[in-house]
């Protein structure tokens, strides 16, 4: 497979979409980002890797931290972690409260922020220094000990955060939060603030692409089965209302986030990174979105 000649002519076809939709506002550090950028980086299992325009500028990673989150989680709790989380799609914005309320506060999965607002709440009670072995787990994943949290980031969202608080708070109400609300909005807000590139994030999805492969990562394991497991969310759940579209489109398990990123995995193949700030009306990149769809197309492969 000529995946330079792949992601070149990927880049020419996207050009038309320059400029429709804008970057996330709501976090007012994200408004300031240049949205006029596109990187793509794929690394295949046997370690080759291929980028193409800016995919060494790095970015706000926003909800891609929810796959590294819930894997740490998953390595922790095991299965009972389903006790407080669903794992079924939720059909619903990211950001939604209405399901939350009328399922009674059991959030439909882990990939919204409902569900990751519980997994933050589980790792602060069960880690005794949370944001140091969650930061060094995805350094071990992407082979790359500069990845940090971007405290900026972080507080900004803090600042405007009436919907996760609003979350939060009805979680503690039904009795699914264990920690200090504030603890968790600002764990939750630091995981979603680190920053990464392309290039990071493909070599940091490997582990998921490959789940043959033993799972050590900074003391952090997971069985194969564990793996295929949080690759079928990544499938079902990873673009909120989008996923049954991206399935549709590109037919690989993936997840994106509001800074303009979408990690996907081609398991036993491949796993790719795309980030363009500008996002269409559920919170997804739409050059992203393309690129990833131009890829399973002239590759001829999805998982399906
Ligand atoms: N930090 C963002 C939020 O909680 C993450 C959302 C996202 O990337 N979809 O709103």
């Amino acid at each position: 497979m000529d995946y330079n000649k792949i992601l070149s002519d990927i880049y020419d076809e996207i050009q038309p979409l320059a400029g429709q939709g804008k970057q996330a506002d709501y976090i007012p550090e994200l408004a300031k980002v240049d949205p006029d950028q596109f990187g793509m980086s794929l690394e295949t299992i046997s370690g080759e890797m291929y980028s193409i325009s800016d995919a060494d500028v790095r970015f706000s990673i926003q909800s891609i931290s929810k796959v590294f989150s819930l894997a740490l989680c998953f390595s922790v709790v095991g299965d009972e972690l389903w006790k407080r989380v669903g794992k079924e799609p939720s059909g619903a914005a990211f950001n939604s409260l209405i399901q939350l309320e009328i399922e009674k506060g059991i959030p439909r999965n882990p990939f919204i922020n409902s569900g990751n607002l519980v997994v933050a709440d589980i790792l602060l009670s069960k880690l005794e220094y949370p944001e140091e072995k969650f930061i060094s787990f995805v350094r071990s994943l992407a082979q790359n000990e500069e990845i940090d949290y971007c405290m900026r980031v972080a507080h900004s969202e803090r600042e405007k955060s009436y919907l996760n608080a609003a979350i939060v708070n009805i979680l503690k109400y039904y009795g699914n939060i264990e920690n200090d609300i504030e603890r968790v909005l600002h764990f939750y807000f630091m995981m979603c603030s680190v920053e990464m590139s392309c290039a990071e994030l493909a070599r940091a999805f490997i582990p998921f692409a490959n789940h043959k492969m033993p799972f050590d990562y900074a003391g952090v394991t997971l069985t194969s089965s564990q793996i295929k497991r949080m690759n079928a969310i990544m499938q079902t759940c990873g673009f909120y209302d989008e996923a049954g579209e991206f399935s549709f489109l590109v037919g690989l398990p993936g997840k994106s986030g509001v800074g303009g990123g979408i990690a996907a995995i081609h398991p036993m193949r491949y796993s790719v990174a795309v980030w363009s700030p500008r996002l269409n009306d559920k919170g997804n990149s739409i050059m992203g979105m393309k690129a990833l769809e131009l890829l399973t197309t002239k590759t001829e492969e999805s998982i399906f």
